[in-house]
């Protein structure tokens, strides 16, 4: 049997949800019988492979870097599981909407900026958005697991789930804001 091909990758998260799939401990061999990492913080891989069986995606889209990355992981995978509150809503990394993206950058590039007062990063450093937004207004997602983070109990019964094409009941392993 031909193992599934799995992405990860965080946009705008804490990188929580991914030391929670580390959290899996021993299942983690368990699993790497089924899937191949193709793509991830924990692989040492570049560009974001064609023909991906399932990509779990932590965090937010907060800047047209991260709307590029959902819509190309759109692109190139099957199925998409949006890993945690932020993922799903918004959460931590949606806070700045409260105050807007202007009041951000001048707080963080003028107001407390020691050098350079003023100069707001036009390059190299991805140009936020306007708004933070969780990925399903971005693209179509096919999984939601909440949690932050995310237990590494609901990870791993929602992957087997996934793997086995078996519908699975998350709710007594996490919830929102857990
Ligand atoms: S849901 Fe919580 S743990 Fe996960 S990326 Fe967001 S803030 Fe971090």
């Amino acid at each position: 049997m031909s193992k599934a091909k799995v992405g990860t990758i965080w946009l705008d998260g804490c990188s929580g949800c991914h030391m929670s799939f580390l959290d899996m401990d021993e299942r983690l061999v368990e699993l790497a019988q089924y899937i191949d990492v193709v793509y991830s913080p924990y692989v040492d891989m570049k560009e974001i492979p064609n023909d991906v069986d399932l990509f779990i995606v932590e965090g937010a889209v907060s800047s047209d870097h991260d709307l590029r990355i959902i819509k190309k992981i759109r692109q190139n995978s099957k199925k998409i599981l949006a890993l945690g509150d932020c993922a799903i809503t918004g959460n931590v990394s949606a806070m700045k909407n409260l105050v807007g993206t202007d009041a951000v950058l001048e707080k963080g590039y003028f107001d407390l900026a020691d050098i350079n007062k003023g100069q707001y990063p036009d390059e190299i450093v991805p140009k936020l958005l306007d708004k933070v937004i969780p990925l399903n207004e971005a693209v179509d997602i096919d999984f939601f697991v909440p949690g932050c983070p995310t237990p590494a109990d609901a990870i791993y019964t929602v992957l087997k789930g996934i793997l086995e094409e078996k519908e699975v009941d998350i709710s007594s392993l996490t919830r929102f804001g857990k």
